[in-house]
């Protein structure tokens, strides 16, 4: 029988059982709609008017039973409309028929669209138009099938109810005899819905493209989930660093304090204690803010040391004597007096604001001499006490208690 002859009965007689479906003259290389990926799965029917379960179970060869089951059918009623899931041959058991020039590959771990391509020697358009179903040209599902095209290449298609090889033909602007040639389509009966079919020298550029784009956006989705986590990882590495930093200027805050703490002049109080030298501090509160010595580079060298206390704090003797001077200072002391305590020893309290003594008068130790103030060279209320001995200034703290 001629391959026309064939198709002619397939078409006149309607032997595949399937209805005619229109007949879309389509040119070659036009997106080709594939509604499941061509291989194990499912296909969905719509029941038509007229159709009944045992029907549609022999033009799919499979158990009306396993349509019942997968479809959640209680009886084998159908209404218009209504749709079925339907279990591929190769699931119901049954084998797919793949035409002569295709094998099957079961993806393995790490295989690419491109590698496999590379490994059939086929175009990834080649790969692409024999498994036009393939949803993405960068995820391959590990067991998942690809059809191989292992002599001419072609798009490779499901047969879908209410389609036959005519149709196909047509739409893809082959010949009868050409898609019959590809397929070795002896008899009508060797093509059956569900069924691949080669349409020789048809690429599924479309899809291709399709593919492509897809894969772009994935690529650009990827790289701008790429800039989001970088920019989010260099978010939290600035805040990182300036929670460090403001741990570390905290740290430092608290050691200046720390510092400051032990080197801030604490506020002494001093009784009427002597000291083996013969001497009392010349009040009974005070900060000690300059020690006796050199100051600084620039600062002339400290005579006595600087007792800091409100104004108006008594200042009292700090060894008996007599008032050698009661005044104003011509050296910066302000309101001053200066005791002699005899064997060439005197004090001099400077920078009062009240003097309450008179030269040449006798005062005891602890005896009240003045009040604290700023005159003279002063920036703020001390008392500036100093020792001296046969007219040379001594370090006070080596006479006080
Ligand atoms: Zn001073």
């Amino acid at each position: 029988m001629a391959i026309s002859e064939l198709l002619g009965s397939v078409l006149a007689t309607g032997v595949l059982g399937l209805p005619l479906g229109v007949t879309q003259a389509n040119l070659p290389g036009t997106e080709i709609k594939v509604s499941s990926p061509p291989r194990k799965g499912w296909v969905i029917y719509t029941v038509k008017p007229g159709d009944t379960l045992s029907q549609i179970a022999r033009r799919y060869r499979v158990d009306a039973k396993a349509i019942m089951y997968s479809s959640g059918l209680e009886g084998v009623a159908l209404r218009p409309g209504q749709e079925l899931r339907i279990p591929l041959a190769e699931e119901s058991g049954a084998e797919i028929r793949l035409p002569p020039g295709v094998r099957t590959y079961v993806v393995r771990r790490g295989d690419t669209v491109e590698s496999v391509a590379r490994r059939f020697d086929l175009t990834v358009l080649g790969l692409v138009s024999a498994n036009p179903g393939l949803p993405s040209l960068d995820r391959l599902e590990v067991g998942s099938t690809l059809y191989i095209p292992t002599g001419e290449p072609g798009l490779l298609v499901r047969l879908k109810p209410g389609e036959n090889i005519q149709d196909l033909a047509n739409r893809f602007g082959l010949s009868l005899s050409a898609v019959a040639k590809a397929n070795a389509l002896n008899l009508p009966t060797d093509v059956q819905v569900g069924d691949l079919v080669l349409l020789p020298g048809v690429q599924a550029k479309a899809t291709y493209e399709r593919l492509l784009q897809i894969r772009e956006a994935e690529r650009k989705a990827r790289e701008e989930e790429q800039r989001r986590l970088a920019e989010e990882r260099r978010k939290r590495e600035e805040a990182r660093q300036k929670q460090l930093e403001e741990q570390r200027r905290l740290q430092q805050a608290r050691l200046r304090q720390q510092q400051q703490v032990q080197t801030q002049p604490r506020l002494r109080r001093a009784n009427a204690v002597v000291a083996a030298a013969g001497y009392r501090w010349p009040m009974s509160s005070f900060t000690i803010t300059t020690y006796f010595g050199r100051r600084g580079v620039f600062q002339r060298f400290h005579t006595g040391i600087d007792l800091a206390a409100p104004t108006g704090t008594p200042i009292y003797a700090a060894r008996a004597g007599q008032v050698d001077t009661a005044g104003w200072s011509r050296f910066g002391y302000g309101l001053h007096v200066i005791l002699d305590h005899g064997g060439a020893q005197e004090t001099l309290y400077g920078h009062m604001s009240r003097i309450a003594v008179r030269p040449g008068q006798w005062v005891a130790r602890g005896e009240l001499i003045g009040y604290v103030g700023s005159t003279g060279w002063s920036t703020g209320p001390h008392l500036h006490f100093e020792v001296r001995v046969g007219g040379a200034a001594r370090n006070p703290m080596a006479y006080l208690p």
